[in-house]
């Protein structure tokens, strides 16, 4: 299996094509942010562009998340899409400096990463694709109806008895008032 750490110089005038299964280990990931069941397909493309390096290409895969409401687990088809380019760690605070005006005018987000001797860490870059991507407040479904507040089952599952104890009077309350002010708009003026 081709290795996700290269060097700047194994890449060919022509480019390098890359498709391969990534696995959480390749990520330096031991699961806890996401999980995965089988490998991430990988394809990458990587073009040498003088002193920098070019990577553009997509992961797709299964990526497991938990649920912030039931803390189930739940699968999510993943498929993001990355251009990225490497450039020296030295050179790049230089170019920062007196680059910003480029980088306005740039219209395509291209993230830059560094390497360091030429070397490019792939597994760093696309770790931090699947975490940037991954969702703030992960949900099994949009009305996830969560852990019950008194006996923490999962009401997804089962309706306990102890719900909506002290929910139910104020919206019915509002309830009450709304339906009876429409009944009082409604009512015929005749
Ligand atoms: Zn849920
Ligand atoms: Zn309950």
């Amino acid at each position: 299996m081709p290795s996700l750490n290269l060097q700047l110089k194994d890449i060919p005038d022509e480019g390098l094509d890359l498709t391969r299964g990534i696995a959480l280990s390749d990520l330096g990931l031991r699961g806890e942010e996401f999980t995965i069941q089988a490998p991430l397909d990988l394809t990458v493309q990587l073009l040498r562009v003088g002193k920098q390096a070019r990577a553009q290409g997509s992961i797709y895969g299964s990526v497991f998340y938990e649920c912030v409401r039931c803390l189930g687990k739940f699968e999510h088809r993943s498929n993001i899409a990355f251009t990225v380019l490497f450039q020296e760690s030295e050179q790049d605070s230089q170019q920062h400096s007196n680059d910003t005006s480029q980088e306005v005018k740039e219209t395509v987000q291209i993230e830059r990463f560094s390497m360091v001797n030429g070397q490019l860490e792939l597994g760093d870059m696309l770790r931090e694709q699947l975490i940037l991507m991954a969702p703030m407040n992960p949900l099994c479904t949009p009305d996830c109806l969560g852990l019950c507040q008194v006996c923490r089952s999962n009401r997804n599952v089962k309706k306990c008895g102890c719900q909506e104890m002290g929910m139910a009077s104020p919206f019915s309350t509002l309830r009450q008032l709304i339906n009876t002010h429409d009944s009082t708009i409604n009512k015929p003026s005749l």
